[in-house]
C-alpha cells in the first residue's frame, strides 16, 4: 500500500504494476468502484490472432546511448516521433487527414533503455487520480501539470476480435460503460488494419478517462515490440494541474475537422457496418460544440495516403 498526500489516498489501483500509483480519490458519496483487474498493458482477448505481448518487430542495431536519424534504421524507416526530450513531435495531418503511424524501438534494437525513441513503452510517470465528478460517475485528473505533447497514459486491456466486440456491446444493459474502442488505420496500400480493445475486465487507468467533445488528449496507436498497436494518449494543449483528462471517442481533436469528412468510402463502409445495431448514448461533456450523444467507436488516420 503506497500512503500519499496523508490519509486522502490511501491506496495504489496498480498494486504497483505501474511505476508511479494510481490513487484514488476517497470522498463521501462516491459511486460504488468498478471491480477490474489491472494491467499496464494490452492482453490477448478472445478472437485476438496476435499475441501483443510477443516481439514481432525488427530492431535497429545502434550501439549509441540514444538512436539518431544518421544512423538508426528504426528512424529511417518509420520517421522521428518524438525530441531528445520524449514529447511528440508535431504531427500535422497532410492534405489527405493521414498521419504517419509511430514505432518506437524496441526489445530487438541494441541502443539504451533511455533513447529517446522509447517513450510509451516506459509507462506512466505521471501522478493521475480517480475521481468522483458530478455527472459523469468516475473520471480521471492530472495532479500536476503536463505540457503539450507528453506522453500521458495508454488506453489498454483485452485485445478483442470484432466479432467479440460485437458480442459484448450487443449484451450490455443501456446502463453499461461500453469500454470498447475501435481504431482503425489504412496501412496504405489502402487496407484498413482494425484494433479492438477492451479494458472493462482486464484494463488499466485509462479506463477511466471520460469522452469529450472539447478534449484535452488525443490517441495515437504507437507500436513497440508487436505489430498490435498500443493506444497512446497524449497531451494535445498545454494541462494544468487538477483538469480531468479527456478524449474524444471518435478520434477526434479540437479543432481539427471530424474523421469521417476525411474518411474515404471504404472506411465509411465499413464504420457503418460495424456499429449497425448499437445503441447511442447521451454526451454530458458540456462543451458549447457538444454532439449529444457518445461517439460509437474511433477511426485513426494513419498510413500514407492510399492510392
Ligand atoms: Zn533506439
Ligand atoms: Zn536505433
Ligand atoms: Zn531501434
Amino acid at each position: 500500500m503506497n500512503v500519499v498526500d496523508g490519509s486522502k489516498h490511501a491506496v495504489d489501483l496498480s498494486h504497483g504494476l505501474e511505476n508511479v500509483p494510481v490513487l484514488i480519490e476517497r470522498s463521501s458519496s462516491v459511486p460504488i468502484f468498478p471491480e477490474f483487474q489491472y494491467s499496464p498493458e494490452n492482453i490477448e482477448g478472445p478472437g485476438c490472432t496476435v499475441d501483443p505481448s510477443e516481439v514481432t518487430l525488427p530492431g535497429c542495431s545502434c550501439l549509441y546511448h540514444s538512436c539518431c536519424t544518421e544512423s538508426c534504421s528504426c528512424l529511417q524507416t518509420h520517421g522521428q516521433a518524438y525530441d531528445s526530450t520524449g514529447t511528440l513531435l508535431d504531427r500535422t495531418q497532410t492534405d489527405s487527414g493521414y498521419c504517419s503511424p509511430v514505432f518506437e524501438c524496441n526489445a530487438l534494437c541494441s541502443c539504451s533503455d533511455t533513447c529517446s525513441n522509447r517513450v510509451v513503452q516506459r509507462g506512466l510517470r505521471l501522478r493521475l487520480e480517480i475521481y468522483s465528478t458530478r455527472n459523469r460517475g468516475w473520471g480521471l485528473r492530472t495532479l500536476e501539470a503536463i505540457p503539450h505533447g507528453t506522453f500521458v497514459c495508454e488506453y489498454a486491456g483485452e485485445v478483442i476480435s470484432f466479432e467479440e466486440a460485437r458480442r459484448r456491446q450487443l449484451t450490455q444493459r443501456s446502463e453499461e460503460n461500453n469500454y470498447i474502442i475501435a481504431v482503425r488505420e489504412h496501412a496504405g496500400t489502402g487496407s484498413i488494419i482494425e484494433t479492438f480493445v477492451d479494458p472493462a475486465v482486464v484494463g488499466n487507468v485509462g479506463r477511466f478517462l471520460n469522452h469529450s467533445c472539447l478534449p484535452n488528449l488525443f490517441m495515437l496507436p504507437v507500436r513497440v515490440h508487436s505489430v498490435v498497436p498500443r493506444l497512446a494518449l497524449f497531451a494535445g494543449r498545454n494541462i494544468d494541474a487538477h483538469e480531468e483528462l479527456t478524449f474524444d471517442y471518435s478520434g477526434g481533436y479540437s479543432n481539427q475537422p471530424p474523421v469521417e469528412l476525411l474518411s474515404t468510402q471504404s472506411d465509411a463502409a465499413i464504420k457503418a457496418s460495424r456499429t449497425d445495431g448499437l445503441q447511442r448514448k447521451p454526451c454530458h461533456c458540456g462543451a458549447n460544440k457538444c454532439a449529444q450523444f457518445l461517439p460509437l467507436d474511433l477511426s485513426i488516420l494513419s498510413g500514407n495516403n492510399p492510392k
